[in-house]
């Protein structure tokens, strides 16, 4: 995918969700039918103009009632299914924004490969456990996404939620603007390290429908992929890494293409193992970013 297209698509995955301009006009929130939809992007249910309700958002309110999140498994089992971290890499706004701050010139750091453990402990902690605990939705009220475009505007419209500003609020204003900031020095920092999403979606990258297919044979190991990989990844060392976006930024090399499940080696060239490059004339067994 060009880079320009992909642009569009964020572009779109960020306005067409958010496209309930009445509720900014009359401050209320969209209650339509759209609103039991559980999109596969981050993006705050209580966003004024939000259309859909965050996948994040509907596990937890599984949990604070008691019960077995089955529709947001299902609807994120089904995706990740069919195109893996596809919409991470193309629409989510969260996403976009970080990829849009990334490009500010700023000190450019890279981040450990185990920061992405953090992502299953907030799961875990909280979106499942704390909030079945306590009965509130503790990832919701601490995310970026949902200051951003939930507290914020609200804060601003409506005189009686200025008068609930609690120390809470200034919590999730420091964290956003920690995410923010970071986001101009190192490649999606929530999305590698934090998002709950992104701890769940990688579970289908490897058997995902659509997948990233390398030639072992035309790659000449340059690394420019992973120089223009949003998330630092280096395909030509693993292609199936299951933090790859699918963004298909990289696919511009043409040792890199898009493919399906159903024909891995789309290059025809076997030989090539995933977990390790062991093609003649890289043997350095490399990790996997
Ligand atoms: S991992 Fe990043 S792109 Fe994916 S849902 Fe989370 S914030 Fe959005
Ligand atoms: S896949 Fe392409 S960009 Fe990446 S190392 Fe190989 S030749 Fe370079
Ligand atoms: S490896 Fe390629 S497709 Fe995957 S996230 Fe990086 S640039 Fe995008």
């Amino acid at each position: 995918m060009g880079y320009l297209k992909r642009r569009i698509f964020q572009g779109m995955g960020a306005v067409l969700p958010n496209s309930y301009v009445q509720g900014f006009l009359t401050a209320s929130l969209y209650q339509g039918s759209l609103k039991s939809v559980c999109s596969p992007l981050l993006n705050c249910y209580a966003c004024p103009s939000a259309l859909f309700s965050c996948p994040i958002g509907t596990l937890q309110h599984f949990m604070v009632t008691g019960n077995v999140p089955y529709y947001g498994i299902g609807t994120l089992s089904v995706i990740g299914a069919t195109v893996g971290r596809m919409t991470c890499g193309t629409l989510c706004p969260f996403g976009f924004l970080q990829d849009l701050l990334y490009k500010f010139r700023a000190w450019k750091v890279s981040i450990p490969v185990w920061t992405r453990y953090f992502r299953y402990a907030v799961l875990v902690g909280l979106v499942f456990i704390i909030p079945y605990i306590t009965h509130e939705n503790w990832f919701s009220k601490l995310c970026p996404m949902g200051t951003l475009i939930g507290g914020l505007p609200w804060v601003t419209m409506n005189v009686n939620v200025r008068s609930m500003i609690r120390a809470l609020f200034w919590v999730k204003i420091a964290m956003l603007l920690f995410f923010v900031t970071t986001s101009t020095m190192v490649k999606r920092p929530f999305c590698r390290a934090i998002c709950p999403l992104g701890a769940i979606s990688p579970l289908f990258t490897k058997s995902s429908f659509l997948q990233l297919g390398w030639n072992p044979d035309t790659c000449t190991r340059c690394g420019k992929c992973q120089k223009i990989c949003p998330v630092d990844i280096r395909p030509d060392r693993n292609w199936t890494n299951p933090d790859c976006l699918r963004c298909l930024d990289c696919t511009r090399c043409p040792s890199l293409k898009l493919t399906t499940a159903f024909h891995r080696q789309p290059f025809g060239v076997p030989g090539a193992s995933p977990a390790g490059v062991t093609v003649a004339g890289d043997l350095s067994g490399a990790a996997a970013r």
